[in-house]
């Protein structure tokens, strides 16, 4: 099976974000990749049985609960969207991900804190996680000439 590339789906201008926008990227290689058919998109939150618009959410630093801004616990439906996009990946021949950055699901490396206060904190969305503990290499949509290059190798 030829090898395809996971996406954030707000990323290709899917309006799942949580205010009922995205974050549609323009860039060449995105559209070459379309072209070619190697994009899966998909939004975590939405497989989690989460709604479009929805409150913000943010994972809690200390016990990685995640909750909305209400204060609201929703790390079932974080962890099924998880587990849902880890299982299309799969199913599809992912072997990488270009993923949101920040996000309390995509985020790598950098998400907030849970305080809804804009503070950062050095760690990465659930499904972000998962994907990279089941050996999916994952990079932010901010990492594109990285993961450019990785594809490049595996072609
Ligand atoms: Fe985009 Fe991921 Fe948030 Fe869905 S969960 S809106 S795909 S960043």
């Amino acid at each position: 099976m030829k090898p395809k590339i996971l996406i954030s789906a707000c990323l290709v201008g899917e309006n799942v974000k949580y205010d009922g926008g995205n974050n549609a990227l323009h860039v060449k290689i995105l559209e070459q990749w379309k072209e070619e058919g190697v994009l899966v998109p998909l939004c975590p939150e939405v497989l989690g049985g989460l709604s479009v618009p929805r409150l913000p959410c943010e994972v809690l630093a200390r016990t990685h609960t995640v909750i909305n801004r209400r204060g609201e616990d929703v790390s079932v439906a974080f962890a099924k969207g998880a587990c849902e996009s880890l299982h299309i990946a799969k199913e599809a021949g992912v072997c990488m991900a270009i993923l949101k950055a920040r996000s309390p699901s995509c985020g790598k490396d950098v998400i907030y804190d849970g305080t809804f206060t804009h503070t950062h904190v050095n760690d990465s969305g659930i499904t972000c996680k998962l994907l990279q503990e089941n050996g999916i290499m994952v990079f932010s949509e901010e990492e594109l000439v990285l993961a450019e290059a990785f594809w490049k190798q595996k072609g």
